[in-house]
């Protein structure tokens, strides 16, 4: 079913965000974390989609076996760096015959250290372009897309990335799902700011619940955003006394309290990001009583 016809339907909701694990021999755990999330009952189910290869594959497949096997609603993440519109095209018809109706059109990130990148395609320049071409071309699909609480890493200013996400609405897109972020401020400002300019589709707040503080490090190195200093301190302080297992109880706390206040401040739902792990998520939406 179409997300856009669920969200009218339900709220608020969690949904849940995997990434496909790239060795064969690593599907069979996935599966079983994804099973045990049955219980959370996610509004969908984002699967992510390695930018240039690698995981596209992948993908798919994991979409579609959520789907028939675990039966979950897919979200299946797209992205457009070095692709050209015939593979979209193709790829598009594939998730079609799969049963895949819904999907989060991405731009995809620069490749590793090339802050000035700039796409290498003149087709699919920008998220953007995807949303447009979909909207001709596909137009049976839901389409969401990323925004970002925090500015975007390349944008200048807060308003041309505003304006940006704005202009993807206007493409077609249907919903938006955030980047990760730890100040619920950001996300009410990012909102308030879209609902002056006229954009009043559904903004999932993305939420990550920290479980260790290399996989925090390694995460922000990756997507720009930032965490409060002071959150950051009590995090170190648990991981010396306490290690890993008291640095994930604080993130754990942490992430039931965004979540909380989210819906508080009028959020459809939340977007969970599971890392292909149960525990974590089964708690907070258990906390949640959703
Ligand atoms: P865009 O919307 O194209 O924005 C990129 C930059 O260009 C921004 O600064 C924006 O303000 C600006 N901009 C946007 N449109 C235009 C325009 N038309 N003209 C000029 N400037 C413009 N990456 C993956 O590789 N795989 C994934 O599965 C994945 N999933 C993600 C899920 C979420 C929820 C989020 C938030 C991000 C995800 N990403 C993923 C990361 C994403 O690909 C990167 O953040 C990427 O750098 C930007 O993608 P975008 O779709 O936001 O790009």
């Amino acid at each position: 079913m179409r997300i856009c016809d669920l969200i009218a339907q339900k709220t608020p909701f969690v949904s849940l965000e995997f990434y496909p694990p790239k060795e064969r021999e690593q599907w069979g755990a996935f599966f079983e974390e994804a099973e045990k999330l049955k219980a959370v009952d996610p509004l969908f189910v984002s699967v992510t989609y390695g930018a240039g290869g690698g995981t596209q594959d992948n993908t798919l497949e994991i979409a579609a076996r959520l789907k028939n096997e675990t039966g979950f609603e897919p979200l299946v993440h797209l992205t457009t760096v070095g692709a050209t519109e015939e593979r979209i095209a193709a790829y598009l018809r594939d998730l079609k015959t799969s049963g895949i109706e819904n999907i989060l059109a991405l731009r995809g990130d620069p490749p590793r250290g090339m802050c000035d990148f700039k796409p290498d395609n003149e087709r699919f320049q920008h998220a953007s372009d995807l949303v447009s071409f979909m909207r001709a071309g596909f137009p049976e699909f839901c389409v969401g897309v990323a925004g970002y609480p925090q500015p975007h890493p390349q944008s200048p200013t807060v308003a041309e990335d505003l304006a940006w996400t704005k202009f993807k609405i206007e493409q077609g897109a249907q919903f938006i799902v955030t980047q990760l972020f730890f100040d619920v401020r950001q996300y009410v400002d990012f909102v308030g700011r879209l609902k002056a300019m006229n954009v009043d589709v559904p903004v999932i707040p993305g939420i990550l619940p920290i479980m260790s503080l290399g996989s925090i490090r390694f995460i922000l190195s990756l997507c720009g955003a930032s965490i409060p200093g002071k959150f950051y301190l009590e995090l170190e302080e648990a991981d010396k006394k306490g290690g890993a297992a008291a640095v994930s109880e604080i993130g754990l706390r942490f992430a039931i309290d965004q979540c909380r206040q989210l819906l508080d401040a009028g959020a459809p739902g939340v977007h969970l990001y599971t890392l292909n792990k149960a525990d974590a998520c089964l708690h907070i939406a258990g906390e949640l009583n959703i």
